[in-house]
């Protein structure tokens, strides 16, 4: 197969779709891969690292392929010419855009609808980004607390650990949380599903007593939407919590609705300034009420962040997890050399969105309006 690697088209995407090291499994493996010049370089990939690897690294307009990776999300004019497409492609949130690849005749495959079992764990690019991104929310706090995370005991006095409270304990917020720890802050957790008490625990953080509910959890592990009443002891019971930590990192989700709001402004307003929230739910809504997606708000000297991107801040390993996701699929949906699109096989079920000019996901239909 010709696979093109796409330089990412959004300004601020630091990140690669393949590390030279998958180039080289791929081209082993019989296939070709175009590389556009420089496309590497912003997660310390030279173009060198790639030709060595066995890529053909181009400049000017873009080859035909038969295959485009991206880390996306890319629209159908930035990823032609080419017959299918790799990437996060937020196919709920683009209905209309899967009708334009689909119309186009492209065959689309959506990283993001990848099921979460254990034959597409080598798969998963949502949970490798989201342990880029937890690991890198902890250190985005670091950085603008106006404190020491660990204990310290010097000359000049005993300083106490920093206070860190994650919430929603899923992969972005179990690596917040190890990190947290590694970097000596006093660390606490809480999420909805019950099964995350004891994950908290085992890496050495206190689980907050709130609401737990067994019925929250969905397939494949995911929580759902509680309700109203659910919600105002869940904001009870963490609001002196919230208030008590000098950081506070929220990863709550809720796959395919508006992240749960778990934070006030009231909330926000009784830290101490100084404080810091990141909000990893700010793509969704955020968890926080004051959150604005990629922007920086002060509550009365509290910093309240929603970065949406930032995996990207450790590109490097970010893109070679991702590169690992997308060449485990590649080698799975095409293990003879071409694509083989077969709609009754799990994997290509749950993440191939268009294919032979249909879209082929109910939910993405139904996004639409056109019913699942
Ligand atoms: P996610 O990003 O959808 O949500 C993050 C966390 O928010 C989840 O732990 C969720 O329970 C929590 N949450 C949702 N609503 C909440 C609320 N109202 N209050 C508090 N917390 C709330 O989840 P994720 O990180 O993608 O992973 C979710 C689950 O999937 C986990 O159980 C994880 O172990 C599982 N998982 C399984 C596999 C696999 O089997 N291959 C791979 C990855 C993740």
């Amino acid at each position: 197969m010709l696979i093109r690697v796409l330089a990412e088209p959004r300004p601020g995407d630091a990140r690669v779709a393949l590390v030279p090291r998958s180039v080289a499994a791929l081209v082993g493996a019989g296939h070709r891969v175009l590389f556009p010049s420089g496309a590497g370089a912003a997660a310390g990939l030279p173009d060198r690292s790639y030709s060595e690897a066995g890529a053909e690294v181009f400049t000017g307009p873009p080859p035909a392929a038969d295959l485009v990776v991206a880390v996306g999300p890319v629209t159908l004019e930035e990823i032609l010419p080419t017959e299918a497409v790799i990437a996060f492609l937020d196919p709920l949130g683009r209905p209309e855009e899967m009708a334009r690849l689909a119309e186009a005749g492209v065959t689309a495959v959506a990283m993001e609808l990848m099921p979460r079992t254990t034959q597409a764990q080598a798969m998963d690019a949502l949970s490798s980004q989201a342990t880029a991104a937890g690991y890198q929310a902890v250190l985005l706090a670091a950085a603008r607390l106006p404190r020491f995370l660990p204990m310290m005991m010097t000359a000049a006095g005993t300083v106490p650990p920093a206070k860190v409270l994650v919430l929603g304990a899923g992969v972005a917020g179990l690596q917040a949380i190890a990190t947290a720890r590694r970097l000596g802050a006093m660390v606490s957790g809480y999420d909805i599903r019950p099964a995350a008490a004891e994950q908290v625990q085992s890496l050495g953080a206190t689980f907050v007593g709130g609401p737990l509910e067994a019925s929250a959890e969905t397939g494949g592990g995911y929580a759902g939407e509680v309700a109203e009443d659910t919600r105002a002891r869940q904001l009870a019971a963490l609001a002196p919590h919230v208030e008590a930590a000098d950081i506070v990192i929220t990863t709550a989700q809720v796959p395919g609705k508006p992240a749960p709001r778990l934070i006030t402004r009231q909330m926000v307003e009784a830290m101490r300034p100084g404080s810091v929230v990141i909000d990893l739910a700010a793509s969704t809504g955020g968890n926080c009420e004051v959150t604005v997606p990629d922007q920086e708000v002060d509550i009365e000297g509290v910093l309240v962040l929603g970065p949406r991107d930032l995996a990207n801040g450790t590109a490097g390993h970010a893109s070679e997890m991702y590169s690992r996701n997308v060449t485990a699929l590649i080698r799975h949906l095409a293990p003879e050399g071409d694509l083989v699109i077969d709609p009754s096989e799990p994997i290509t079920a749950a993440a191939c969105v268009t294919h032979g000019g249909d879209i082929l996901v109910p939910a993405v239909r139904a996004a639409r309006g056109g019913g699942a």
